[in-house]
């Protein structure tokens, strides 16, 4: 089966690039308003939906099920589903911008953003992002002879640094202290699992220069990870005259220096299994440098207050301070000439990597707002252009469609291990094998 655009319509041409949530959402709304739009949404992977099958941690089914809501967007015809399609690489930006009436670039923000401060190269640093990606089954793996998941992905240690305040710290803390059987339901890449932690973490340094007050992560979020089982968390630079939620939280969970480090490290089986991890929050600590050294990497920081230093010696140390554009340019990078009266950026690509599920569907809803009032206005002209015929001979993979998106998710859910609701497929070779196969078939 191929892709052919829905005959009989005659509204607007819209190519939205990205199927993350800013691109489905802005989808949704486009086509609940100009029902006789032709919406293609075009996405580099073979599969749908960006960050929530990538990036909300896999314990999170609950975020995740918004793809069901997505899905009837494609299964209604609503819109058109171009996948193993990236724009800038497989055809030109200019190339769609001429095709279609309006263009919605929805690209997200696919890297982690760096810490501006002097950093060993021989030291161990991560970005949160690529450890979520792995732990979400990525498809880094090109082919039967690449390495599984990118060289990145290699022990953590047992003692590491998350420099962060933010949920994605969370996120990345609470999936790599559990134990497997408390991940019971996800859809986590149990290989890459074991591939970043070889054995329990025994220490966490979640460093951030915000008090407790002022920290981003949600309060559901930090509850979430101080009930982890066999994770103590305590804390440093948590005042008590605190008054925020977050800081009644911790005092409530907190043990301060109460219990000896000892209780943590000690070989006695049943106590390592009663309290594994010791999570210490730094509040007001400014990560100043990283160095490396007899195998360990270095975090120092400064306390924001009282101007005194401090090194965590660490096997690892994990940054999850935000994301940002591709540095490297890649192909398929928006850049400035990605533009034009008929071209909107929304979601991440728009708004510097900020917000959540709902945030997002109020900008796609505001951005589908702005195109209505300019096709209404005419400074956006209406059934200028062909369209996706257009573009599909010009395309250089085969692209794959929405009903070949199905074949694969059955296929992941039927491969699901004991406690597991999926098991990702991580090489895009095969990937784009059993969608090829499906098409045929079709
Ligand atoms: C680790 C992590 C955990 C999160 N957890 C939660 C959570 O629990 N709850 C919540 O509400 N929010 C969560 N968020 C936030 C949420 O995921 C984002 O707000 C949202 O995904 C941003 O949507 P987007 O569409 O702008 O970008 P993305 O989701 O990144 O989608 C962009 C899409 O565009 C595609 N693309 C890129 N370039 C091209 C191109 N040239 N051509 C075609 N396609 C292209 C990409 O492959 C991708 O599929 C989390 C974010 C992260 C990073």
């Amino acid at each position: 089966m191929t892709i052919h655009p829905v005959p009989g319509r005659s509204g607007p041409t819209v190519a939205v690039i990205g199927s993350g949530p800013s691109g489905c959402y802005t989808a949704h709304f486009l086509s609940k308003a100009l029902p006789d739009a032709h919406i293609c949404v075009f996405e580099s992977l073979p599969v749908p939906y960006g960050l929530v099958r990538y990036g909300i941690a896999a314990d999170h089914q609950g975020a995740k099920a918004v793809s069901q809501q997505f899905d009837r967007i494609f299964e209604r015809g609503h819109a058109t589903f171009v996948g193993n399609t990236r724009i800038g690489r497989d055809v030109s930006f200019e190339a769609v911008a001429q095709a279609f009436d309006v263009v919605v670039i929805a690209t997200g923000m696919p890297e982690d953003r760096q810490l501006p401060i002097p950093q060993d190269e021989s030291a161990r640093i991560i970005g949160a992002g690529q450890v979520l990606r792995a732990l979400n089954g990525f498809p880094a793996r090109l082919g039967r002879h690449s390495a599984p998941l990118g060289a990145a992905i290699a022990p953590l240690g047992r003692d590491i640094a998350v420099v962060g305040h933010g949920n994605v710290a969370l996120d990345t803390v609470r999936l790599l202290t559990k134990r497997p059987e408390e991940l019971d339901g996800s859809d986590i890449d149990d290989h890459a699992l074991r591939l970043l932690r070889t054995a329990p973490l025994r220490s966490v340094h979640l460093v951030g220069r915000s008090s407790a007050d002022e920290a981003k992560f949600d309060l559901a979020m930090l509850r979430e990870l101080c009930q982890v089982k066999g994770v103590r968390i305590r804390t440093e630079n948590l005042h008590d005259s605190d008054p925020s939620a977050a800081a009644d939280l911790l005092r409530e969970f907190g043990q301060g220096d109460s219990i000896p480090d000892a209780a943590v490290h000690t070989e006695h089986p049943s106590a390592e299994e009663q309290l594994r991890t010791t999570v210490t929050i730094h509040f007001e600590s400014i990560p100043v440098g990283i160095r490396y050294g007899s195998g360990m990497t270095g975090l120092d920081v400064k306390c924001r207050t009282s101007g005194s230093r401090k090194a965590f010696l660490v096997d690892s140390v994990i940054t999850a301070i935000g994301f940002c554009q591709d540095s490297d340019q890649r192909a398929g990078t928006p850049n400035a000439a990605w533009s034009g009266v008929h071209v909107y950026r929304v979601g991440w690509v728009g708004n510097g990597a900020q917000g959540n599920l709902a945030a997002n569907r109020k900008h796609a809803q505001s951005v589908a707002r702005r195109i209505l009032d300019d096709l209404a206005r005419g400074s956006v002209v209406s059934g200028r252009t062909p369209g996706l015929p257009v573009i599909l001979p010009q395309l250089k993979r085969v692209p794959t469609t929405f009903s070949a998106w199905r074949v694969i998710d059955e296929f992941e859910r039927e491969q699901a291990g004991a406690g597991r609701c999926r098991r990702k497929m991580t090489d895009l070779v095969e990937m784009v094998a059993l969608a090829q196969t499906s098409m045929a078939d079709a």
